[in-house]
Parts: structure tokens; C-alpha cells; sequence
């Protein structure tokens, strides 16, 4: 299984922030790995020619109606994405997101031929009080167990934008329980504080499958660096 390594803008850049980037990461990677980049929605279709896999960063439950402020599977397909992240921690806890609601997201971007990118992660309470295996499970409950090509990121919520990483055995305790509920292979990306200086260390010593890159990933030199590591 090739690592997939994404970067995930957030909320941030411009058109000429973004073009400036691309133009640095395509002269600076000689990249092993698949590379995706999760861009805001309305930078998306002007991004489709550069020659880079990109990816929404949440999309609606819903096809299409009268849903004010949201884009669907299919407006993301049109546009040009070929992956979306589902379920971010920040989606879950800034608009209120369920469970469900995520697994409406996943059948929607399924339907439109679209890699959904789930994400999952407990923050620092749960894993104070010795539940991530349980919170993982329930926020995975609703996928069915035989899904194929699923791709889930492990993105602790207390690591994300903190500079604080998990050890490696907690990583591979966390990935351990994700690959358990699932009957087929799935590939597992870690998010969380991610930097070219702990990539490598992150691939070689745990189980994972790739990276999902934040803050990071703004500077295009610093994720060609990452992206390019074996
Ligand atoms: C993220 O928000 O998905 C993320 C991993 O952020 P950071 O790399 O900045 O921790």
C-alpha cells in the first residue's frame, strides 16, 4: 500500500497564496508517495489543471435543495476533487456534527466517486480516562464494517495545532483499534503536529499509511519535504 500523505489548508491562503504554493511545492517534490491537497471549496476548481490530487475539506449530507451555505458531493466532483475529509474535529465541534451526519457525508461522496477521508480522534479527557478504544469505536460505529477503500485518519484532538504528538505505542494502540472494526484492509493516516522533522519517525516506527498534515502544510517547501520521505 503506497502512504498517502494530505495537506489540509483549513481556512487559510488566497488564489495568489495558493498558486504561489503550488508553483514551490511542483519545483521542490520528487515525491514517493500519493499527495493530495485539501483546499478551501472556493479555490478548488481554479486548482483542477495543476497537477495535483485535490480534496474538499467537508461537504454536505444532503444532494441538493434549498441547504444555504452548503456544497454537495456532486458540486465537489464538478469542481474538481477527487477526495474530502469527513468528520475534521473542527466540523464536529464547531457545526455540531454527528456521527450520522458524517455517514450521510460518506454515502454522498461514495455515490459521486469521491475518496472520503473520515476523521476521527478523542480529545484529551477521553484519553485521560482511558477511553479512546471505546470513543473510537462509536465514532466509527456507523461505517459498515465491510466498507472498501476506506481511508480514516487518527487525528487526536488534543495533538492537532498543539506541537504535542502521541508516543508511538499510543498511535499504534489507537490504529489498532480502528483496523479491528473493519473486515477489509483500510488504510490509516495519522494527523496531529505533523512537521518534516517527525514524519519520518511517524512512517517508520508506527502503523500507519500516510499523513494528514495542518499547520505544516502552509509552507510548501516543508511539505515537499514531507512528502517526499520514504
Ligand atoms: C489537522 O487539523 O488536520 C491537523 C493535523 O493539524 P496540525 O497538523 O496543524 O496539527
Amino acid at each position: 500500500m503506497s502512504n498517502l500523505i494530505v495537506a489540509n489548508f483549513k481556512m487559510h491562503g488566497s488564489h495568489a497564496f495558493i498558486e504561489d504554493w503550488f508553483t514551490n511545492f511542483n519545483q521542490n517534490k520528487t515525491s514517493s508517495h500519493d499527495v493530495v491537497v485539501a483546499l478551501p471549496a472556493s479555490y478548488i476548481a481554479a486548482f483542477r489543471n495543476y497537477g495535483i490530487v485535490l480534496s474538499g475539506q467537508n461537504v454536505s449530507a444532503y444532494e441538493s435543495g434549498a441547504f444555504t451555505s452548503q456544497i454537495s458531493a456532486e458540486m465537489l466532483k464538478d469542481s474538481g476533487a477527487d477526495y474530502c475529509i469527513i468528520g475534521h474535529s473542527e466540523a464536529r465541534e464547531q457545526l455540531n456534527e454527528s456521527n450520522e451526519s458524517i455517514r450521510e457525508k460518506f454515502d454522498q461522496l461514495k455515490r459521486m466517486q469521491i475518496n472520503p477521508i473520515v476523521c476521527v480522534g478523542e480529545s484529551l479527557q477521553v484519553k485521560e480516562t482511558e477511553k479512546t478504544k471505546d470513543h473510537l469505536r462509536n465514532q466509527l460505529s456507523v461505517l459498515d464494517s465491510e466498507t472498501e477503500d476506506l481511508i480514516v485518519a487518527y487525528e487526536p484532538i488534543w495533538a492537532i495545532g498543539t506541537g504535542l504528538v502521541p508516543t508511538e505505542k499510543e498511535i499504534d494502540e489507537a490504529i489498532g483499534s480502528i483496523r479491528e472494526i473493519f473486515k477489509k484492509p483500510i488504510k490509516v493516516l495519522y494527523g496531529g503536529s505533523v512537521k518534516a522533522s517527525n514524519a519520518q519517525i511517524l512512517l517508520d516506527n508506527t502503523d500507519i499509511n500516510g499523513l494528514l498534515v495542518g499547520g505544516a502544510s502552509l509552507n510548501a517547501q516543508e511539505f515537499a519535504k514531507i512528502a517526499q520521505l520514504c
